[in-house]
């Protein structure tokens, strides 16, 4: 049943929603692919549909996932880009062979050599963390303020000041967080 595994946390950019399969990495980290099940799910969720992965695509997909959060993490505090994450990445952009499709109405699709091609989709991936780190798009690479995710994200606001990955969840949190040590302090004050 896939009701039991955690739910997907999308966002608009590829790389980055990809590294947030695995979030709290400096808390309880909860693993979104747990199984190569939930990876085919997340995939096909993002225009990268396969229809088959084995164990070692999995492995495959994380390593590429830690790759890219070391790498953006570095990106986003002007650190040097670790070799071992840079290798990880271009390895999986080289191996992958996808193309971009031009559909009737306008929009770009993905289009895999082969449906069970999993090192296609990862390549996708890869080449989106290439152009975000190397600062090809508009947007800068930030670490989540809450200290147990500092989740790499993608800053698209025009002020460049966004804190949190997801406003929904560690935003929300941090607010209900504050709003509990207000109550604490002053429990008359409560709504
Ligand atoms: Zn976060």
């Amino acid at each position: 049943m896939r009701g039991q595994f955690p739910a997907f946390r999308l966002g608009n950019v590829l790389a980055t929603s990809f590294t947030g399969t695995l979030s709290e990495r400096h808390g309880d980290s909860v693993e979104r692919i747990p199984t190569p099940q939930r990876l085919i799910d997340w995939l096909a969720v993002n225009g990268l549909a396969v229809d088959s992965c084995s164990t070692a695509q999995l492995d495959l997909a994380r390593e590429l996932r830690e790759s890219i959060h070391a790498a953006a993490t570095a990106a986003a505090t002007q650190g040097a880009l670790p070799a071992s994450a840079v290798r990880v990445i271009n390895g999986c952009s080289a191996q992958g062979r996808a193309a971009a499709v031009l559909t009737p109405e306008g929009e770009r699709r993905w289009r895999l050599s082969s449906a069970s091609c999993v090192e296609d989709a990862l390549s996708v991936i890869a080449s989106d963390a290439i152009s975000v780190i190397a600062g090809e798009r508009d947007g800068t690479l930030a670490l989540c303020a809450s200290p147990t995710c500092r989740a790499a994200f993608f800053d698209t606001s025009r002020s460049r000041t966004r804190k949190w990955c997801d406003m929904n969840t560690c935003g929300n949190r941090r607010k209900k967080a504050r709003f509990n040590a207000k109550q604490r302090e002053n429990p008359r004050s409560a709504e």
